[in-house]
């Protein structure tokens, strides 16, 4: 039989849903809604489709969203300052500032100068820190770790005893999801492994996972005879692998294929993810919940 899809457009739009009821709430008992801003330095077009896409989704969520975009030109001074003046302003409940940064800014320092408590993209070495303590003390999950074990979760796939392994080590998706997984609680408790580059013998290590999590930007690395029989593929690889043009739009777009045979794995995984509709809007979808979680935590500290 083939594998069950988890897609990653259906989950998006059920928590998106309980995010907007969270928010309506929230607003009709203390009159605040969470807020959100979002800083974009240069004009790098990727860049821009994403922050669009973010402040839209906070959008229609109803927070409350700011879009500041800078020129290229902009000091590491100035983009300090600014973020200082994000820090101080109560309205704001999480601030992203969208990466890569123009070569002369230090990506470290800047996220280094978000305050921890509206850090929603859970990339400060604090939060990176409290994640890895686990249990009460994670604060903001990185979005797209969030994401994949949140489709685990809604999917049913059994987390508790699983053989995890993770192709990538990445701080971005690799070492936190592995980080999440491997915490005591009924959606971790797995047997996590981390392979690279270095790694001898991937395949083997491939063959034993329970849920594979591959995030390598390799099309096709993984292999059909790679995957266990009911194993859960979670493909987070996109990559471009050429251009074809939009039947909606007429207009040109990238052919993206992950890092999974998608086709062939299919017939033999339990579940998987597809590239795109998987994985990708699982991320935003996280940002806007850890926007909201920063503004529950301000109206209850405890
Ligand atoms: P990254 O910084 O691009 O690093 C790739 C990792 O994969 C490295 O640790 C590398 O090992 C490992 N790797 C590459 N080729 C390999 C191979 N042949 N065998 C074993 N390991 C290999 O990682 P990333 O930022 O996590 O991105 C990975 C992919 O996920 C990219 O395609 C990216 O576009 C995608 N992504 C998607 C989302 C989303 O929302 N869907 C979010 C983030 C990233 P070494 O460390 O040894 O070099």
């Amino acid at each position: 039989m083939p594998a069950k899809i988890i897609s990653g457009m259906e989950i998006r739009e059920i928590i998106l849903q309980e995010i907007k009821n969270e928010v309506q709430k929230i607003k009709a008992s203390h009159g605040v809604v969470p807020g959100l801003v979002t800083i974009l330095v240069g004009e790098n077009p990727a860049s821009i489709s994403y922050v669009s896409l973010k402040i839209k989704t906070a959008h229609e969520l109803g927070f409350h969203e700011i879009q500041d975009n800078r020129p290229e030109t902009l000091s590491e001074k100035e983009l300090l300052d600014l973020i200082g003046q994000y820090n101080r302003n109560e309205a704001v409940h999480g601030i992203l500032v969208q990466m890569p940064l123009p070569k002369h800014m230090d990506e470290k320092n800047i996220v280094s100068a978000i305050d921890p408590d509206k850090d929603v993209d859970g990339s400060h070495p604090v939060n990176l820190g409290r994640l890895m303590m686990g249990g009460s003390a994670v604060r903001f999950p990185p979005c797209t770790p969030a994401g994949i074990q949140e489709m685990l979760v809604r999917a049913g796939v059994p987390i508790p005893g699983a053989e995890v392994v993770v192709v990538g080590r990445s701080n971005l998706v690799s070492k936190p999801i592995a980080n999440m997984l491997l915490q005591k609680g009924s959606h971790a408790n797995a047997t996590v492994t981390v392979t690279h580059t270095g790694t001898r013998n991937l395949a083997d290590h491939c063959r034993r996972a329970d849920i594979l999590i591959v995030a390598a930007g390799a099309p096709g690395l993984i292999k059909p005879e790679w995957i266990k029989p009911g194993a859960c593929v979670i493909d987070v690889g996109v990559n471009r692998v050429g251009e074809k043009i939009s039947e909606k739009t007429g207009k040109k777009v990238a052919i993206l294929r992950g890092d999974v045979d998608f086709e062939a794995a299919r017939e033999i995984a339990g579940w998987i993810t597809p590239v795109p509709g998987g994985v990708g809007p699982m991320t935003i979808t996280m940002l806007m919940r850890n926007t909201l979680q920063s503004l529950k935590f301000k109206l209850d500290p405890a």
